[in-house]
């Protein structure tokens, strides 16, 4: 895979260890839910790791958000950067947690933790969505209020909206006032979620993308699975498509 060069243009640190970086790079287009390879040269050689675009297809700069991860060859140096550094840019987008791969259907889940939430802010920023589900609702978990990255814009596009998209966080650390407590796939079974959504996870109508961390996305798929719901594959039909940001042997 060939890289092509970027320049980071903007950076935005929500937290000390989410960050928000704006990229200058002549990417082709892509399709909300995608995302790119960026590397840097460490020590005479390219370390490249995939990140989602949060920004919609046509924006001028393409946006990543990630997490430092401790200790990684990457996230730490990409942290480091400030508005002029250079880095490279893979010269394709990839991925198949888009719209297009995903079966006809009325309502629009997407379920995120940390990270995970950029994919589907570039999803809702997109017109397709709108087009195409009737109800959309976006459910982010955090540990900390502090890490609910991009909430002003999707509390701007839920008053945009009315009722047909609700902005659902769940903060697990510590108490927040406007968000549920506790785990995702624990408010999915015990039918918290779909309270609090306003709409039932029913498999005639939802269709779902999970994003983030692996355990997240396991548990969810278990939570839902009595309801009927599988994993979207081509050859095999679902209403569920994901994307793990790492392996689940090594989520801790
Ligand atoms: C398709 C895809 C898209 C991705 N998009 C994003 C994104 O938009 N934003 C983002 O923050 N990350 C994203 N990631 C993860 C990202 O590619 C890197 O793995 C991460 O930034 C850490 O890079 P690193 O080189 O510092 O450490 P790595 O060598 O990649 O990872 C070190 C260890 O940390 C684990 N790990 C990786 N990411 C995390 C994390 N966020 N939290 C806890 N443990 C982790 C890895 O499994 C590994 O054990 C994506 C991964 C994939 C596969």
């Amino acid at each position: 895979m060939g890289w092509i060069e970027g320049r980071v243009a903007a950076r935005r640190a929500w937290t000390e260890t989410h960050i928000s970086l704006g990229i200058e790079a002549d990417l082709p287009v892509f399709e909300p839910g995608q995302f790119v390879r960026l590397g840097l040269d460490i020590d005479g050689e390219t370390v490249g790791r995939p990140y989602s675009l949060v920004n919609p297809p046509g924006a001028g700069l393409l946006e990543v958000y990630f997490d430092v991860v401790p200790g990684g060859p990457l996230s730490p140096r990409l942290a480091a950067l400030a508005p002029g550094d250079r880095l490279r840019v893979g010269s394709a987008p990839y991925g198949f947690m888009v719209l297009s791969e995903l079966p006809e259907g009325r309502d629009l889940w997407l379920l995120a933790t940390g990270t995970g939430v950029g994919p589907f802010v570039s999803i809702l920023e997109s017109q397709a969505a709108w087009g195409r589900f009737e109800n959309l609702r976006l459910v982010h978990g955090v540990r900390r209020a502090s890490e609910l990255a991009y909430r002003d814009r999707l509390l701007a596009m839920e008053e945009r909206h009315g009722g047909r998209f609700r902005y659902l966080p769940f903060v697990t650390r510590e108490a927040c006032d406007f968000a549920l407590p506790g785990r995702i796939p624990a408010a999915i079974g015990d039918g918290r979620l779909a309270a609090w959504a306003g709409l039932p996870l029913d498999p005639r109508h939802a269709r779902l993308m999970l994003c983030g961390n692996p355990g997240m996305v396991a548990g969810a798929l278990e939570a839902l699975a009595p309801a009927g719901f599988r994993r979207h594959r081509r050859r095999e039909p679902g209403q569920i498509l994901l994307e793990e940001y790492w392996s689940e042997d090594r989520a801790g």
